[in-house]
């Protein structure tokens, strides 16, 4: 038969598992002999089970809880609804991984009128049975029957004015039992049955709601968000309850070894003297530091900081604890190794280190590569910060925090920055145009868009900070109403693009360091490491930041975003809208210097290091206008009729533009842009190679390839046309020529294409695109249905596919090798800086993963977390 239930007694720290994390640690407190109120855990299986039967807990399960019941009151010398010594438990949610989202806590189960009186006369203390009699109903009626809690809260309110106070300490056992009747009139109303009295059945109601909550929305999304499977479920913890609200020798705080914020050693946390449970975060009252427990209860001060010492060694790690005083004794409730700011990690994590309590093997598990995002962009002053107000709330585009003078132009943006002053580009909405605005301003705030838009988009990929899609923002033409308050052109507004705030003023922001603790860590991590990390780069700009972000390379550059600049546009289109090669060739040759100057700007920067340039990838009509006037205006530009250009337009639309003429297929028919890019790349090395320093080794990638000959045929243009440079400029420069795996037919066939190429490049965006059939910008649409069925769990184009994708993506990387053994193996797609997607790359042993810049760091400290736990 399956052991459904465990005594903390029975179980350890390291059946997380089994127990969930606040199971296992009661479990591990209650063997290293610390005051635990005894208890059990129901396990995660359980759980399984209850979804399995259909949400029913099956009568073996049902037995083992009464079962491990019994033997709780033999421990406790309680009885569950006892009038001579009643057992009060509190039922307690606990999952492997800790997940707000999930049921929260119900204390005092196991009252009903009885067992209250018989409280009263064993505790001599009316006002503390009832107090913890109208917690337990409301609680209960929220958390199991789902009643809307602040409906409770405005019965106590109600009460507190009729006896003008304002405390909830203020109000007497008269009041308290007034509490308790209304609490129950309230739920028969609603209910239309009874308040449950049989503390058994409160139980498995209790258990149940557990259970439940594993599949709220909320859960679902948090594990979504954080990688955590549907399938794990959650344990229950019913543990005997200890009273912090017995008067004022009794109270109930949460403590950090460390100071959770800053890292700082130092005992950290918060007390309230009379209270239960929540109260301490809940803000109805405000507690009182740690510290001054050393001036009213010094023994209990002691023992605690003894304990919090025991139990930091012992998990070597920083805890986060709870723990309730009743009448003048100390009981630990929870402990677990606490949540800390990135900043606090570091320190923390190199202060292990140097107390000798970890190796840097073991720190380097204890930082959340996603927290490091926050150090890397500026951050609004936090003492700054407390005082100010938002006026209106947008989407947490792109992370960072930014306050500048406000324009409504990329003009006037990059105007007055130049005139030195710092600037927030707020508009509608952006577009490719709005770039040079972009890059001068501090941050981004638009009124539409979501989180793919293209100010979103843009701004994550340049690390700056944007709001996007505020919709309190009314955008006129010299002026701004943010949330009602009018705003002129030029005053001050700040940003915080890591909530999604906006307010009216300056707040001082603090620059980003990647010194200090920072930098011995990354020196670790990357001492660590075998998969390397490049980042993908557009601009010297880009590829500078990404060497201070400690790129090794460049991964992917896209030859297109060199097209939009305002300055080559023209010649662009030109090209496009030539009617024979040679009027292309005449349109290329204008922008090859241009190109030429990109490349050399870019291999300056990145001497000594392989830098990958993509060939052109996007479809041609995304370089035309499409709106009538702008066509109209384009057309007098370019000296041709409406009817001519327009002509083009309409020939260049394409049904399915993800799958339509691009990528290679650009070069089959337009050779001459091909040989234009190897040409400008060819040069560009050859110049930068003649200036002393490291040489450069250009890797040239052939987008969208689907087939050997394909590639050969584009292979081709580029070696004839390097291979004629490099002979007449006498040198030897070596280049390579590549390609990206990103159709699933390439995967396929991955042992022919090797033959022709020296490299791949894994361009996960689209390989997931194919391989799912769905396109990134619609399957925003429908994914949410999918979730909530439950048959997709995450968003593919976040988390790599593993399962799927990951398939092809394996069997290429084997195929590729097969005809090829020496062949460079990467990743340049957004997974390239994931870190769960991270863990799967290393694990197929390829050569190194690509991403942009600012998630440098984050894919830098994945690389090592992996080789710590799955060397290669
Ligand atoms: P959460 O995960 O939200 O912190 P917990 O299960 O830890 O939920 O409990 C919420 C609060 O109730 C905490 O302050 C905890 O210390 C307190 N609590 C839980 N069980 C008991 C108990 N048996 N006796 C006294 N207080 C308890
Ligand atoms: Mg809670
Ligand atoms: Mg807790």
């Amino acid at each position: 038969m399956t052991k459904y239930v465990y005594l903390f007694s029975e179980g350890n720290g390291n059946m997380r598992e089994l127990l969930g994390g606040k199971g296992a640690n009661l479990a591990e407190m209650t063997n290293l002999g610390l005051p635990v109120p005894q208890g059990f855990t129901i396990t995660t299986e359980a759980c399984m089970r209850y979804y399995a039967d259909n949400e029913n807990i099956a009568e073996d399960i049902q037995e083992q809880i009464f079962e491990y019941l019994e033997k709780m009151e033999a421990i406790t010398g309680k009885k569950f609804g006892d009038k001579a010594n009643p057992l009060l438990v509190s039922v307690r949610s606990g999952a492997r991984a800790s997940m707000p989202g999930m049921m929260d806590t119900i204390l005092n189960l196991g009252l009903n009128d009885e067992v209250a009186e018989s409280m009263v006369k064993l505790t001599n203390n009316p006002r503390f049975v009832y107090d913890s009699y109208r917690r337990f109903i409301q609680m209960f009626s929220d958390v199991v029957m789902e009643l809307p809690k602040h409906k409770f809260e405005e019965i106590i309110d109600e009460l507190k004015e009729r006896k003008n106070v304002k405390l909830d300490t203020e109000l007497d056992t008269d009041d308290m039992k007034e509490l308790v009747a209304r609490f129950k009139a309230f739920y028969l109303e609603n209910k239309g049955e009874e308040f449950p009295s049989d503390p058994k059945v409160q139980l498995l109601e209790a258990v149940k709601a557990v259970f439940r909550s594993w599949n709220n929305p909320r859960a679902i999304t948090y594990r979504r968000l954080n990688d955590i499977p549907s399938d794990w479920g959650t344990a229950v913890n019913v543990q005997s309850m200890v009273f912090g609200n017995m008067g004022d020798n009794s109270g109930t705080g949460v403590a950090f070894t460390r100071n959770p914020s800053t890292g700082e050693k130092k005992l950290y946390g918060e007390f309230l003297m009379n209270a239960q449970g929540e109260d301490v975060v809940a803000g109805i009252r405000t507690p009182n530091p740690i510290s001054s427990l050393q001036d009213t209860q010094p023994e209990i001060y002691k023992q605690f900081t003894e304990i919090a010492d025991k139990l930091e060694k012992h998990y070597r790690d920083m805890q986060d604890m709870e723990f309730t005083i009743e009448n003048g004794k100390l009981y630990m409730l929870q402990t677990r190794n606490g949540k800390r700011t990135a900043q606090a990690a570091l320190k923390i994590a190199v202060d292990l280190v140097a107390e000798g309590m970890c190796t840097k093997e073991e720190v380097i598990l204890k930082v959340e590569p996603k927290q490091l995002d926050s150090l890397l962009h500026p951050q609004f002053d936090p003492e700054k910060l407390k005082k100010a107000t938002p006026v209106a709330k947008g989407l947490p585009a792109s992370p960072g925090a930014a306050c500048g003078q406000i324009y409504f132009t990329a003009e006037d943006a990059v105007a007055a920055a130049a005139k030195g002053q710092k600037t927030l580009l707020v508009r509608l909405e952006t577009s490719p145009e709005d770039i040079e605005g972009m890059v001068a301003a501090e941050g981004i705030l638009t009124a539409r868009g979501g989180m793919t838009s293209h100010a979103a988009v843009v701004a994550r990929g340049m690390g700056k900070c944007c709001v996007a899609g505020c919709d309190a923002l009314k955008v006129y033409e010299k002026y701004v109403e943010i949330g009602g308050h009018r705003v002129n052109e030029g005053e001050f507004v700040s940003i915080d693009g890591s909530t999604g705030n906006v307010y009216i003023g300056v707040i001082d922001t603090v620059e980003a360091t990647v010194s200090g603790d920072f930098a011995t860590f990354m020196g670790w991590v990357d001492e660590i490491r075998s998969l390397k990390v490049r980042a993908n780069a557009d601009t010297p700009r880009d590829a500078k930041q990404a060497l201070v972000f400690g790129a090794e390379g460049i991964g992917l550059t896209r030859t297109e975003h060199m097209f939009f600049e305002a300055d080559r546009i023209a010649a662009v289109r030109e090209m496009i809208v030539s009617k024979n090669v040679e009027q292309r060739r005449r349109a290329l040759n204008k922008i090859l210097p241009m190109q030429r100057g990109d490349f050399e700007g870019i291999f300056r920067v990145m001497r000594g290091y392989p830098v990958t340039i993509r060939l052109l990838d996007p479809p041609l009509h995304e370089f035309l206008p499409q709106e009538k006037e702008d066509i109209e205006a384009l057309a007098k530009e370019m000296g041709l009729t409406f009817d001519e250009l327009n002509e083009t337009v309409k020939s260049l639309h394409e049904f399915n533009p993800m799958m339509g003429h691009r990528g290679c297929r650009l070069a089959v028919s337009y050779p001459e842009i091909a040989e234009m890019q190897t040409r400008a790349i060819i040069e560009a090395a050859i110049n930068v190679n003649k200036e002393p320093g490291p040489k450069v080794i250009p890797e040239i990638m052939v987008p969208l390839v689907g087939d050997k000959k394909e590639l050969q045929f584009v292979k081709n243009i580029i070696t004839k046309t390097a291979d004629a440079i490099i002979a007449e400029s006498g040198t030897d420069l070596k280049y390579m020529v590549g390609t990206m795996i990103e159709i699933p037919r390439a995967a396929i066939n991955a042992d022919e294409i090797a033959q022709e190429a020296e490299f791949f490049s894994f361009g996960t965006n689209d390989l997931t695109q194919m391989t799912f059939g769905f396109s990134r910008d619609d399957a925003g649409k429908f994914l949410g249905d999918y979730y909530q069925n439950k048959i997709y769990e995450f968003d593919p184009f976040a988390k790599f596919d593993t399962e799927g994708t990951g398939k092809l993506l394996a069997m290429a990387a084997k195929l590729g090798r097969s005809t090829r053994p020496d062949i460079k193996l990467g990743v340049c797609g957004e997974h390239g800086g994931d870190p769960s997607s991270v863990e799967f790359f290393h694990d197929q042993g390829l050569n190194y993963v690509s991403c942009s810049p600012f998630r440098v760091p984050i894919a830098r400290l994945a690389a090592a977390q992996t080789q710590v736990k799955n060397p290669r």
